[in-house]
């Protein structure tokens, strides 16, 4: 018997993936957390259905979101990750040797458990003694806090269950609080083609908070085949969105991957209503 993991893109597009086995399946508070082994992409984590990771082609998705802000930040020090359960935007973020401190802020526990038995690439550096680990809700965390960091990533699930308040405007507000003057903050926004109407709001809202907003993109095949988005909001005005380091031994960001990241298709511009 062939077994296919089917996940809904919109009403009216799936995607498919064909599955070996299921490794792991439970149920937190929050939601139902699987492993499972793909034919295409290895090891995946699925969460309420939907992919979160695969070992395959993690390190497009983890790159892009951790390189490109903390790259264009002066000098990122503090950092704070919320969400990121599987522990591999962490692992990237510790590659800054400006780093000090790493706040991660998780609302499930059983998303950070079940990481470290299946994916130790990625969760691997969870343990790293930069690294604070907070199991809560990243809403309330970040309302508690004032100018504290220099960059805050958002590594978040999709807008549903628990994930759902990190789009909102008001946490937007409550983040762009918690950063410092010169403050970078990114988001995962996902697929444009499929997804307009969310990355709109996301950058609408956004824009009440921060000066300047930009898109980036990547593909990333386990995300649907269409070019993924990432929303970067600076607290300063930014002209340039120039990486000011190098980094070594990625495999997929590199300072010029990085610059092109930015350019938007007039057909995005138009459909995202977005001028920049
Ligand atoms: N890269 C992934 C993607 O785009 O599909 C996201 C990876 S990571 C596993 C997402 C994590 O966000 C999940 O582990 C989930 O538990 C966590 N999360 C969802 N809502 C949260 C919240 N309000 N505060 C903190 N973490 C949250």
């Amino acid at each position: 018997m062939e077994l296919w993991l089917t996940e809904r893109e919109t009403d009216h597009v799936l995607t498919k993936c064909r599955i070996d086995r299921t490794l792991y399946q439970g149920r937190s508070k929050y939601q139902h957390v699987a492993v499972v082994e793909s034919r295409e992409y290895g090891r995946m984590l699925v969460l309420d259905g939907i992919v979160q990771t695969s070992i395959r082609d993690e390190f497009i998705y983890h790159e892009m979101i951790a390189h490109v802000p903390l790259t264009i930040h002066p000098r990122p020090e503090k950092v704070l990750v919320i969400g990121a359960g599987d522990g591999g935007t962490i692992r990237e973020v510790l590659k800054h040797p400006e780093v000090k401190r790493v706040c991660h802020v998780e609302i499930d526990e059983m998303v950070i458990e079940v990481s470290r038995q299946y994916f130790p690439e990625l969760a691997g550096m969870l343990d790293d003694p930069r690294v604070e680990q907070h199991i809560t809700d990243g809403i309330q965390y970040v309302k508690e806090q004032t100018a504290a960091f220099d960059a805050i990533i958002i590594d978040s699930s999709d807008p549903l269950g628990p994930a759902e308040g990190l789009f909102t405007e008001a946490f937007y507000g409550d983040a762009a609080k918690a950063l410092k003057p010169d403050g970078i903050m990114v988001v995962q926004a996902g697929p444009p083609f499929y997804l307009p109407k969310l990355i709109r709001s996301i950058y609408r809202a956004i824009e009440k908070s921060f000066p300047t907003v930009r898109l980036y993109f990547a593909s990333i095949p386990t995300y649907s085949a269409a070019p993924y988005a990432f929303v970067l909001a600076s607290r300063r005005p930014l002209d340039d969105i120039a990486p000011r380091r190098e980094l070594a031994n990625l495999r997929y960001w590199t300072p010029e991957i990085h610059r092109a990241a930015f350019l938007v298709p007039p057909f995005l511009k138009e459909m995202l209503e977005i001028d920049g």
